[in-house]
Parts: structure tokens; C-alpha cells; sequence
């Protein structure tokens, strides 16, 4: 997975991971490779719980009440997880920039991936792109990267759900 500059891939792959933990070293492992992410080496329960220490301070984040706090969530992320940018070609498909020495282990990684490719998300698309689906018995986390940025529901189901829910609210006054 390379960071491309709106950290799309890595916030989805936040998202996806929080929506549902993984349960296993090994599920997290395979859904990182599944996302595309470059794992080299089994993963281990130590990064199963890096990962999900990183996941619980990512959901603040995303519920953070207004830009102030969840910059200054993210920026704490970051100083705990970023080292300064490096290029590299450690996967033979052209230089990009790691903001982490190479081989490091999953967990320290994804604390990396996940906080950079957050901060490349919001600072390029805007601060208000990450919530969780306004259906209310719906805690289901996205990552608005449509062209509009005025994503409120997880998927199409919640919002045809919620459209036939108002649309009864309406006829039953
Ligand atoms: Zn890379
Ligand atoms: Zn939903």
C-alpha cells in the first residue's frame, strides 16, 4: 500500500479494522495484506495489541466533538507514531515515502500508516470527513472521500433505511 496524498487507502483500512476488530495476530495480518499493505514476516498477539491500542486512540479521533480536538488527538497520534519521511523502494514497485524506518514490525506500522494517512485524508479533503453512519443503532465508522464530502450513512442500505424510517414518521402523524 503506498500513501497516495489523500491517505485514502490507509484511513479505509482504519475504518474497516475498528468496524471490525480482528481477532487474531493472523486475521490482522491477512486483512492488512488484503488491503494491500506490504507485511513481511508473521504477525505476533504483541502487534494484535499495538494494533488495537492504535484503533482505540484512532476512535477518538473520529468522535472527537469539533476540528480543534481531533487535530489535537491526531497530532498526538502522530508524534507517537511518526518518525520523519524517508523514501524507499522496499517492495520493487517504485520510490515512495515511509514515514517509519523499514522493517518495522505490523502493529508499529499500522500506528504509522493509520495516523499519516488520517492526517493526509482530513488536511486534504476537509476535517469533517470521518464520523460514524447516522443511523442511530448504526455505530458503523466512514471515511467521507466522496466528491461532495456530505457522506452521513455507512453504506446505501442505512440510507435507504433511514429514508423509508423518516418517510413512515411522516405518514403515521
Ligand atoms: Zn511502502
Ligand atoms: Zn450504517
Amino acid at each position: 500500500m503506498h500513501l497516495n496524498p489523500y491517505g485514502e487507502d490507509a484511513v479505509k483500512l482504519a475504518a474497516d479494522l475498528a468496524n471490525r476488530r480482528p481477532t487474531t495476530a493472523e486475521e490482522l495480518a491477512d486483512r492488512c495484506r488484503a488491503a494491500g499493505l506490504v507485511v513481511d514476516g508473521p504477525a505476533t498477539p504483541q502487534d494484535l495489541e499495538r494494533a488495537a491500542a492504535v484503533l482505540d486512540a484512532w476512535e477518538k479521533v473520529v468522535d472527537a466533538v469539533d476540528e480543534r480536538e481531533r487535530a489535537e488527538l491526531l497530532n498526538r497520534m502522530l508524534a507517537a507514531a511518526a518518525d520523519h519521511p524517508r523514501l524507499t523502494d522496499h517492495s520493487g514497485d517504485g520510490w515512495h515515502l515511509h514515514y517509519r524506518d523499514d522493517r518495522q514490525p505490523l502493529g508499529r506500522l499500522l500506528c504509522s500508516l493509520i495516523a499519516v494517512g488520517t492526517a493526509l485524508h482530513l488536511v486534504g479533503r476537509g476535517m469533517h470527513r470521518l464520523g460514524r453512519c447516522a443511523v442511530a443503532e448504526c455505530t458503523t465508522i466512514f471515511a467521507d472521500a466522496t466528491r461532495t464530502g456530505r457522506q452521513r450513512y455507512c453504506s446505501q442500505r442505512c440510507a435507504n433505511r433511514d429514508a423509508v424510517r423518516r418517510h413512515r414518521a411522516r405518514h403515521a402523524r
